[in-house]
């Protein structure tokens, strides 16, 4: 399996309880490398342009709003596969219905505060990436 890069990010729900060192652990020990971290307020413009592919969706509005509720740690993840790595550390969208031992049924609140966010593919990795990190930022 080739190495890839994914865009995590640790969302308000997590870094206002103070699950950043929990989450991390997860990533390192699921041999996922953070080659990238920093921890930023986004801006609602910032948030919108993020999510745009989600603009037509009935939760946009309320997902934008969640966001910028509080700070955020947004990260580049390296390692096999892992953007479908990440995706399984994760867990499922709503903590109700993910694995056991997922970072979202084990820290999530709801379907909105999920404790985190993890590129689905590698087209949106690369757009993700680029929309939190300058190059220069990532050192592997
Ligand atoms: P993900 O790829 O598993 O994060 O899920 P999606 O791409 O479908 O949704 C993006 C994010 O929007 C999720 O992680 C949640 O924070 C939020 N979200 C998804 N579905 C809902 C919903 O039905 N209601 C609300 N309020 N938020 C949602």
């Amino acid at each position: 399996m080739a190495v890839e890069r994914t865009l995590s990010i640790i969302k308000p729900d997590a870094t206002r309880r103070n699950l950043t060192g929990d989450i991390n652990t997860r990533f390192e020990k699921a041999g996922l490398r953070i080659v990238a971290q920093k921890r930023i307020r986004l801006t609602r413009a910032q948030a919108e342009g993020f999510y745009a592919v989600h603009k037509a969706r009935p939760f946009y509005g309320a997902l934008c709003d969640y966001m910028t509720s509080g700070p955020v740690v947004v990260q580049v993840l390296e390692g096999e596969g892992a953007i479908a790595r990440n995706r399984e550390i994760m867990g499922a969208t709503d903590p109700k219905k993910a694995a056991k031992g997922t970072i979202r049924a084990d820290l999530g609140e709801s379907i909105e505060a999920n404790c985190v966010h993890g590129s689905d593919a590698p087209e949106t990795a690369a757009f993700e990436i680029g929309y939190m990190f300058a190059g220069i930022e990532i050192t592997g």
